[in-house]
């Protein structure tokens, strides 16, 4: 299909890209709200792929995304936090290692790099692809590692070219996310890692809190996965899964707090706003949050060990998916 038609038509048409059912999706969540907005889910009754409506267009979620998703990523969230995060990080280095032989790796939605500068430090080399704007002008070789602005259309890179692909929490923001696999495997060497990070719809803690979940992030998140169809769609483009991750430090415990918080009532992801000091807050605003910390010492441990539960029990709140490129 032509590059404009195929454009023109993501996210409209009704088949289900996974299961390839035809008709509506159905049976989800309305009136999640974000900015004055309200976003409805709906989920395909075949094989359970959710689906934000209105699935708002490349163009316009770009307006959106620079004016409220990031607007200063320098320090996502406090310093302590930070350090955790990056002791993290360097986890999901090993776990890419124990599959792919070391070489090239390719990020796609890199953000600040900091899991690149890492693989760089270990000996790969290292390639990152950034919708942000300021990366057009820092571009080039940042620190040892090629930085390109842009996704997978703007950026061609030649057959065969890396031996690990990887998306952190980005496949879920794809308008056209069958296409953007079938361009990971053909610049993927035969055998070569493809990681995608992704929330969980079937988790125990999207199940507990129903349209307070955290990650269904509209309008951001477009399609939301599960463990199963994920797999079902890698696999029906020739990818083996290798290895599916339950646990994520550094999602899932915050996914069930912030969701826990939501279902209480409190002005949906309140806290992690706060975090990210991302809005101004009213006196209200200020008065919940002292609630919260007041409430922390019950609800932080819980919801680590409701992460540890749902981990054993295979129904993460996020999961990584480990797969290799076959033939
Ligand atoms: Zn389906």
């Amino acid at each position: 299909m032509r590059k404009k038609e195929r454009k023109e038509n993501a996210g409209r048409e009704s088949a289900c890209f996974i299961c390839k059912r035809e008709g509506e999706f159905k049976h989800g969540y309305d009136g999640l709200e974000f900015e004055g907005a309200s976003y409805n889910i709906r989920f395909c009754p075949s094989c359970g792929l959710g689906k934000t409506f209105p699935f708002l267009s490349p163009e316009r979620l770009k307006k959106i995304y620079s004016s409220t998703y990031r607007e200063d990523d320098s320090t996502r969230f406090p310093g302590p936090l930070e350090a955790v995060i990056n002791i993290v990080r360097t986890g999901r280095c090993r776990r890419v290692e124990a599959l792919a032989k070391k070489g090239r790796v390719l990020d796609i939605g890199c953000g600040r790099a900091d899991f690149l500068l890492l693989m760089k430090g270990r000996g790969w080399e290292a390639h990152g692809l950034e919708l942000d704007e300021r990366i057009k002008e820092r571009g080039g070789k940042a620190r040892g590692v090629e930085l390109k602005y842009g996704g997978l259309e703007e950026n061609r890179f030649p057959d065969a070219f890396f031996d690990a692909v990887t998306l952190w929490h980005v496949f879920e923001h794809l308008s056209d996310p069958a296409w953007a696999l079938g361009e990971c495997k053909r610049i993927l060497k035969p055998g070569g890692t493809l990681v995608i990070a992704v929330p969980n719809v079937k988790s125990l803690q999207a199940r507990m809190t129903g349209k307070h979940w955290f990650h269904f992030d509209p309008p951001f998140h477009l399609y939301h996965y599960s463990a199963l169809n994920l797999s079902r769609l890698l696999e029906a483009s020739s990818f083996k899964v290798e290895k599916v991750r339950h646990f994520s430090f550094e999602y899932n415990p915050f996914g069930f707090l912030q969701s826990i918080f939501n279902r209480m009532g409190f002005r949906a992801n309140l806290f992690y706003d706060f975090l990210r000091s991302r809005h101004r807050g009213t006196a209200e605003d200020y008065f919940c949050i002292a609630v919260m910390f007041i409430m922390m010492p019950v609800i932080l441990p819980l919801s680590i060990l409701l992460s540890i539960a749902e981990a054993l029990l295979r129904q993460g709140g996020t999961i990584e998916v480990y797969a290799r490129k076959q033939g």
